[in-house]
């Protein structure tokens, strides 16, 4: 085996560097800088080659509309970089960031070839055991390395689609972690990257990249290190619209970027622009200093792609579907909670991280077992914004976390898989499961956290009786002296100290409780909230005056079924579970005695409205091949477990909501 190349390592004092090391000395590295540049057709002068970046990387989009992206990247092989002919080892990057997972999309690459500068083939081989380590057999004198990729779009798989590359006809979604390589032993914030990219004619772009200069469909950013440019997507389209979210003398800058294929969606009202305005200012007033010198929120409304979202430094990436964006009525939900989210992991995530999150490269293996805190409290300060600014309803709000303690309450598997296992094992949750997911548990940690960082908030405001609330924690925790400033990593312990900071108290066992027992109380919070559990005969009913799903009958018989009638779950030691019934099993008809052989919510309601007097549930079921008749004893009718306010406690979540 030929030596590998030592790389980032510091020079040594007195080293005699050996003849190949001197012919890629700094002028040899000036030179080899020019030729890459013009080599990729950057068009770069000699200020720019003045401090030659270590790679270039070149995007072509034009192609796109055939699903493939076409990528050329150069690697500069210089002193530090190579030392005598070898093997180098090249990485496609694996954890990337936001994703947090060993998912790097390395299965859509389509092609994949080295040469030197002079054109000369480079074999390579992958690392027995890690594919995404790349041999690159070396002769010595090279001076540099040429790689072109192609790349498969629209391919992702469950633990990359935040961080692949999306096309529809009208606009797309690229990023750049998907066509690029890093010679191992690299710092991602040292080694500098300038990247081009070639649009279709007519098409924009946004990127948090600064844009060096453009000729013709060509825009070439500013040299950035490998860290910002991983975190930086380029969104692209044929319709763009940017809003500026802050006031001209207003820092720092904060935009949004429209993107669709309706030229008029790219249009928002100032109803709509108020909202998003408002919310970078309740996020101001709540952590009162910025992680970023600039924001640019990169925002698709289509139906050519599909709804998406990750976090970024300086950018955040959304995907919302055509129409969303219409009017604050139709804001809802999922939708109305994306924006603010990813937003606030500019501080919760990208600027302050979990340690054993925080690395200089994207090979080393992420511990996860934090992302309750880097999710969990994402998730209930994107909310707590969302709502003080106006993007949901205060009695929403409420609904969403009563729904949401029902929810941890009916987990099934918080019986054996503590929460910090749905972050320790995050990736292998990814994708839902389609039968038993309440056994089986999924990223519990962003749903479930939120609720543990309700329960400190409220836990907060009543040791200090009012004085101070969960806002104080993120004003010291995220506290940014220097926007620029690369992440802060920070342990439980780190936690815990800055919450004893704000409101003294056993926190350790707090945490605890919730995050480390198996089995615990998930309904710790509503009694913190001041609400007491009632089950009730009727579904309680929504904001918008909509009753709670009556196909989820978890509270009565153990069964939550789909709108087709197809089983979603059943809880085990229940009714349905005495009965035989299974996940994917399709109730076809309902009733008793008399049956309706179709299924619908209504008739389904109907039925289990009538056990009370006949004492008797009969479902027909398909089950594959198989027609099955179950008659089920149960004479309890429906029952709906609700959420009431205790006499005299205050209203804990209507004064952590109220605008500052
Ligand atoms: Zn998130």
């Amino acid at each position: 085996m030929g030596q590998l190349y030592a790389i980032g390592r510091p020079p040594r004092a007195g080293a005699i560097l050996s003849p190949a090391a001197v012919q890629r000395s700094p002028a040899m590295r000036l030179v080899l800088g020019i030729l890459i540049s013009c080599v990729v057709g950057l068009g770069a002068g000699p200020a720019m080659a003045q401090d030659a970046p270590d790679s270039t990387l070149t995007i072509d989009t034009t192609d796109l509309g055939q699903n493939l992206l076409h990528a050329r990247q150069t690697i500069i092989l210089d002193g530090d970089l190579c030392c005598s002919g070898g093997e180098l080892a090249l990485w496609y990057p694996k954890w990337v960031p936001g994703s947090h997972a060993p998912g790097g999309p390395i299965q859509n690459l389509a092609g994949f070839v080295i040469t030197d500068t002079e054109g000369n083939t480079i074999t390579w081989n992958r690392t027995p055991g890690e594919v995404y380590r790349i041999i690159a057999h070396v002769p010595e004198e090279t001076g540099g390395l040429v790689i072109d990729f192609t790349y498969i779009a629209n391919q992702a798989s469950a633990n990359s689609e935040g961080t692949d590359v999306w096309a529809g006809e009208s606009l797309g979604i690229i990023s750049p972690n998907a066509v690029l390589v890093y010679p191992e032993g690299i710092e991602d914030n040292q080694w500098t990257v300038q990247c081009s990219i070639s649009l279709p004619n007519g098409w924009s772009s946004a990127t948090a990249m600064v844009q060096n200069a453009r000729v013709g469909n060509t825009i070439t950013y500013e040299p950035v290190s490998l860290r910002r440019l991983v975190d930086s997507p380029i969104m692209i389209g044929k319709h763009k619209e940017t809003y500026q979210l802050t006031e001209p003398d207003e820092t720092p800058p904060q935009r949004m970027h429209v993107f669709s294929e309706d030229e008029d969606a790219v249009q928002l009202s100032n109803e709509m622009l108020e909202l998003f305005r408002e919310m970078v200012r309740q996020a101001s007033l709540l952590f009162e200093s910025h992680p970023f010198p600039s924001f640019d929120i990169l925002l698709a409304t289509t139906d050519e792609l599909p709804a998406n979202g990750l976090e970024h430094r300086r950018s955040s990436l959304d995907v919302l579907g055509l129409g969303v964006l219409d009017s604050p009525a139709s804001l809802t939900g999922w939708n109305a909670m994306l924006i603010p989210h990813e937003y606030v992991h500019a501080w919760c995530g990208k600027y302050r991280r979990p340690a054993a999150m925080a690395h200089s490269d994207y090979h080393t293996p992420k511990g996860t077992d934090l992302l309750w805190v880097y999710e969990g409290l994402t998730m209930y300060l994107g909310e707590i914004i969302e709502t003080r600014a106006g993007m949901i309803s205060p009695e929403q709000y409420e609904w969403d976390i009563k729904m949401r303690m029902r929810g941890a309450a009916l987990r099934q598997g918080r019986s054996w898989r503590p929460l910090i296992d749905t972050a320790a094992a995050s990736h292998t949750l990814r994708a839902p499961s389609d039968t038993w997911g309440d056994l089986r548990r999924g990223q519990d940690y962003y749903y479930e956290g939120s609720l543990i960082w309700l329960a400190a908030d409220a836990k907060i405001r009543e040791l200090t009786e009012g004085e101070r609330s969960l806002d104080d924690f993120c004003r010291s925790f995220f506290s940014v002296d220097d926007p620029e400033s690369e992440f802060k990593p920070y342990t439980r312990e780190d936690v815990i100290a800055e919450l004893n900071r704000v409101a003294e108290y056993d926190w350790t066992s707090f945490i605890e409780n919730r995050v480390d027992t198996v089995g615990s109380d998930p309904l710790l919070v509503a009694s913190a909230l001041g609400y007491r559990v009632e089950y009730k005969s009727e579904p309680p009913i929504g904001p918008d005056g909509s009753p709670m799903d009556v196909l989820d009958a978890r509270d009565s018989i153990g069964l939550r079924v789909r709108g087709n009638g197809t089983i979603r779950d059943v809880l085990l030691g229940s009714i349905a579970d005495a009965a035989g019934l299974a996940p994917g099993m399709t109730i076809i008809g309902v009733g008793w005695p008399d049956w309706t052989p179709t299924f619908s919510s209504g008739a389904f309601e109907k039925a289990l409205k009538m056990t009370t007097h006949t004492g008797t549930l009969r479902l027909i079921l398909r089950s594959g091949n198989l027609i099955l008749t179950k008659d089920i004893a149960y004479d309890k009718g429906p029952r709906y477990m609700t959420f009431v306010r205790e006499d005299g406690a205050g209203d804990v979540i209507g004064a952590i909501v109220t605008p500052k």
